[in-house]
């Protein structure tokens, strides 16, 4: 049987829930280090009030099914990440087509464009110690990651946010509040780092399968 596209969306988000509930202690426990101890918190409520709307709206594309999304994460995040996630998955939803499955590089393009959202409300560059110092190399590797389909494009998407995670740990955090911490906040992970890279191997496990 053909799995439409919004379908598949659906599944991607379902999974992006899962990963924040297999993981809000962890991202909490990462918070907690050089924050307020909530970001696991804050992201598994977010994405049950995502999966909550989706259930009651009838989103017809897969830009609709990211802009419900992105509603639900700027009411029920809170904090700094709600408006940055937010402001992520509306830009991704407008990067997409209006209609139709969309190809590898409406992909891409949609992470470029949440990856801007997010530099332009955050205004924090590479090596802030933040959710940037994730996406920027992931949307790099899915840009080079050639025809080999939207499954293995966020494959190498969501590996190379694995790898930009733990490269803020050495780092000293310049926004947010781990930047109050100033030289303590050098030795931890960054949780909102640490979270793109589980939304974006959720993302592509949720369309391997
Ligand atoms: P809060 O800090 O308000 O409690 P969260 O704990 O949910 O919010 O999210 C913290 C994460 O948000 C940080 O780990 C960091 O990745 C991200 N963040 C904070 N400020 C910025 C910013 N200006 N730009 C990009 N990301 C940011
Ligand atoms: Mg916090
Ligand atoms: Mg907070």
């Amino acid at each position: 049987e053909k799995v439409d596209a919004t379908e598949k969306t659906l599944g991607v988000v379902r999974e992006m829930a899962a990963a924040m509930e297999e993981h809000r202690a962890e991202l909490t426990q990462l918070d907690s280090a050089i924050g307020d101890g909530d970001h696991g918190t804050n992201m598994h409520r977010g994405f049950q009030a995502a999966l909550e709307r989706l259930e009651t709206s009838e989103p017809s594309t897969p830009a609709d099914v990211l802009k419900v999304v992105s509603m639900a994460l700027v009411s029920k995040v809170g904090g700094a990440a709600g408006p940055l996630y937010g402001t992520a998955f509306l830009r991704a939803s407008s990067a997409l087509p209006g209609e139709g499955k969309p190809s590898a590089a409406d992909v891409a393009a949609a992470l470029e464009a949440a990856l801007q959202g997010i530099k332009q409300r955050g205004r924090a560059e590479p090596g802030d110690k933040t959710m940037v110092d994730a996406l920027e190399p992931a949307v790099r590797a899915a840009r080079e990651s050639g025809g080999e389909g939207v499954a293995a494009m966020l494959r190498a998407a969501a590996s190379a946010a694995a790898e930009g995670a733990e490269a803020t740990i050495p780092l000293t955090a310049r926004k947010g509040r781990a930047s109050y911490l100033g030289a303590r906040s050098a030795g931890h992970k960054d949780p909102g780092a640490a979270s793109t890279a589980y939304l974006l191997a959720a993302a592509a496990r949720a369309l391997e399968a």
